[in-house]
């Protein structure tokens, strides 16, 4: 205002407000003083830094022009992904007029029929496709799901066909492996309609092709398939503005520096540029394609290796071009500074609270489920009642629902759409469990229906409360079992997270499957009974009225709350 701090200090105490120079005062209180003082005001947040962002996209549709489509390859493990990917880039020739594809740069494009262009995500696998739409990058326009035509649809064939209909991305299945005996393509086309997949041949409209990776056979059908799809989906971008995309990977290289796979999305990416990655910048010192060629700039949809970076992005943050160093360096410290803000405030809403409160006010109509249980029956009987459950409106979304215990894959899905996992009867691997955990994703353990349904009605009303009424209080790992007369199966176990206590309800789960649930009996260290036994220390455990356990398996200890009424 350029008014002098005495005259502002003097200002405040006749409204009563006692500050000193270096105090910060409220929003409401500045706007008056302000406006005391003769002067016109503007609220301003820190977020505000950012809005050059947004304006600078420059998206009208008369300016938008067709672009290629990027596809990202999914399927079962040994099912054919990388070996498709590899035919794929052979049959670029563009690509073997140049030497072939000698970088790897987490992304390449091929060139089919001279003039159209296909960009292919390099790294398979759902995981990281999920795990980028988590971070909000939409990168995928088509997925192909590759199916070995003598295997048939496996667990992780359905898992990728789960997160690729999450995403709302359209399928192209590719029948691989079709050189093989005992290859049977259409068995495969079957079992998919199952899942919610209906080939053309089958009356539905996915494309689809029956293909050898190994042999090269009709690779070029499934580029026609893929080139079809994007036609249909009518992809475009505008190539004439500031560049804007995605981060695929970024590394550091010794005597290159911070490395980044970008994949354009719109405008075109030029060297010199000043780009914001993440909370990096840096200016685009060098471009190079996947053949290891320098360009000068990069349109949509192209990926580019990118030189210049002062560090190394994550994959799937966004990248911009900005003006200027300034602009670059305020928006990346205003980051830097949300995320160190955002880890300070423990009470920071998780992507659930969030979603819970915006089915609540009506923002949102579904509530998103993964279910992870011990038994098929487990899991269509709690399909069954929680579909009952959904109301005009709000309807349980159910994303994923299959046999064994909570995966990582599972965490990345919930992730990724905001859902929670409920496990029936089954346990998260410990890889999932620590994910989650970093992640704010909401796992929560049922042996009830009666208890899943209440719950899932809880979170229809955005209800659900972040409280459960159980709380596991610590694991043992059985090491050892010894028959004792009289007293009958004793567990020799090291606790192996939290406590164990006496007086706890005890589960005893075998590869993270619930087999029995019920109460302690006996827990001792060396021949003395004990109150608890800590993480780190030894003891012998033994259930009530049950005697099968066996070395390996695990004790989970835990509690009811009960929750004090309040008043
Ligand atoms: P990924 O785990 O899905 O990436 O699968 P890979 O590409 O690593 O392939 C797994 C195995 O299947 C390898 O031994 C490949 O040689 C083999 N394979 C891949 N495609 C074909 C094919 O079309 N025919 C035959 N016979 N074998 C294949
Ligand atoms: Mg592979």
């Amino acid at each position: 205002m350029a008014e002098k701090s005495a005259e502002v200090i003097k200002k405040l105490m006749s409204l009563g407000v006692m500050a000193t120079i270096n105090q910060a005062i409220d929003a409401d209180t500045a706007q008056i003083i302000v406006e005391e003082m003769g002067h016109k005001w503007k609220r301003v947040a820190d977020s505000d830094v950012e809005d050059i962002l947004k304006n600078s996209d420059d998206s009208s549709p008369e300016k938008q022009l067709p672009r290629a489509p990027v596809v990202t390859v999914m399927g079962h493990v040994d099912h054919g992904k990388t070996s498709l990917l590899d035919a794929l880039r052979e049959t670029n020739v563009v690509a073997k007029e140049a030497g072939g594809i000698t970088q790897h740069i987490g992304a390449y494009q091929i060139e089919v029929d001279g003039n159209k262009k296909i960009t292919f995500i390099d790294t398979p696998g759902h995981e990281a496709f999920s795990e980028m739409r988590a971070r909000g990058a939409k990168v995928t326009d088509i997925v192909v799901l590759v199916v070995a035509a003598n295997d048939g649809i496996m667990p992780q064939t359905i898992e990728a066909i789960r997160h690729a209909q999450a995403a709302e991305v359209p399928i192209v299945v590719a029948i691989n492996k079709i050189d093989l005996p005992g290859a049977d393509p259409m068995k495969v086309k079957t079992e998919l309609l199952q899942h919610g997949i209906a080939v053309e041949e089958m009356g539905g409209e996915c494309l689809c092709a029956e293909v050898s990776a190994k042999k090269r056979i009709n690779i070029e059908k499934l580029l026609e398939a893929i080139l079809l799809q994007a036609e249909i989906l009518d992809l475009r971008a505008n190539p004439n503005c500031k560049a804007t995309g995605t981060v695929i990977e970024a590394k550091m290289e010794k005597g290159r520096g911070s490395v980044a796979t970008l994949l354009v999305q719109q405008g075109t990416l030029q060297i010199g540029d000043i780009i914001i990655a993440g909370k990096e910048w840096g200016h685009v010192r060098a471009m190079f394609n996947e053949h290891g060629q320098k360009i000068q700039s990069a349109t949509p949809a192209t990926p580019v290796e990118v030189l210049g970076l002062q560090g190394t992005p994550a994959a799937g943050d966004n990248f911009n071009v900005v003006e200027s160093e300034s602009q670059a360096k305020e928006i990346t410290n205003y980051r830097i500074q949300k995320e160190r803000d955002a880890k300070l405030v423990k009470s920071a809403k998780s992507a659930m609270e969030q979603m819970l409160d915006k089915i609540k006010s009506g923002e949102i109509k579904h509530l998103p489920i993964v279910i992870k249980a011990d038994v098929q029956g487990s899991i269509e009987a709690i399909e069954g009642t929680l579909n009952k459950l959904s109301t005009d409106e709000v309807s349980v979304q159910i994303l994923h629902s299959a046999v064994g215990p909570i995966s990582e894959s599972d965490v990345t899905l919930a992730k990724a759409s905001h859902a929670f996992i409920i496990g029936f009867n089954v346990r998260a691997i410990p890889q999932a469990r620590d994910m989650a955990r970093r992640d704010g994703i909401d796992i929560r353990y049922y042996s009830i229906i009666y208890d899943v349904a209440d719950d899932v009605k809880k979170g229809l009303e955005g209800m659900l409360s972040p409280e459960l009424k159980e709380k596991i209080i610590g694991y043992a790992e059985i090491r050892n079992v010894f028959n004792i007369t009289g007293v009958g199966k004793v567990a020799g176990c090291m606790v192996t997270e939290g406590l164990v206590k006496r007086g706890a309800k005890v589960r005893l789960l075998r590869d993270n499957v619930v087999i029995h649930d019920g109460n302690l009996g006996q827990l001792k260290r060396f021949k003395d009974d004990v109150k608890e036994v800590k993480d780190g220390y030894e003891c012998g455990m033994s259930f009530e009225n049950y005697n099968d356990i066996q070395v390996g398996d695990f004790i989970e200890c835990y509690e009811i709350e009960t929750i004090a009424a309040k008043l």
